[in-house]
């Protein structure tokens, strides 16, 4: 199985969980956040071994740095084409990503549900790394995925709860 032909089949199944879980009445927030979860166990190391700097991300002076290794690690190992950052402070991360490498399942998605929040699994890896170093918690405002310029938008609040 060739690069493109794993990344279609990834794709096409990581679209299938999402829609079930969408189904089974699952809030996309507590799937971000379940995502946390597990990062902060296997898939953590996985990242690691494949190039995620986590010593850059626990020494981050503030959450300006934080977001901004997350996305630059993102671009870096090609998860995502290009990651723009709009806003980071104490109350709000607001970032736009294009050409993800799951834009295809995103895409399936808003293809079953139109309206559905974009599950990206990098904002999961993003809400574990707030909660790991800081003991905030990323919340869902708004989110979408913009097919025809393959980008997500995500607004999170951060809270203490
Ligand atoms: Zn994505």
């Amino acid at each position: 199985m060739d690069f493109q032909h794993l990344k279609d089949t990834a794709n096409f199944l990581f679209a299938s969980m999402m829609d079930a879980m969408v189904d089974l009445g699952v809030s996309p927030d507590l799937m971000f956040a379940g995502m946390a979860r597990s990062f902060e166990g296997e898939c953590r190391e996985l990242l690691a071994r494949d190039g995620l700097d986590l010593t850059k991300l626990e020494d981050a002076a503030n959450m300006e740095e934080l977001v901004q290794h997350w996305a630059d690690a993102l671009e870096k190992n090609k998860l995502a084409a290009h990651v723009e950052i709009h806003r980071v402070d104490d109350e709000e991360i607001d970032v736009e990503m294009g050409g993800c490498v799951f834009s295809e399942a995103c895409k399936i998605n808003k293809q079953h549900h139109e309206g559905d929040i974009p599950l990206c699994p990098w904002i999961g890896v993003l809400y574990a790394l707030v909660e790991e170093k800081y003991g905030k918690h990323l919340h869902l405002n708004t989110a979408d995925h913009h097919v025809e310029k393959d980008h997500h938008f995500f607004n999170l609040h951060v809270t203490d709860w």
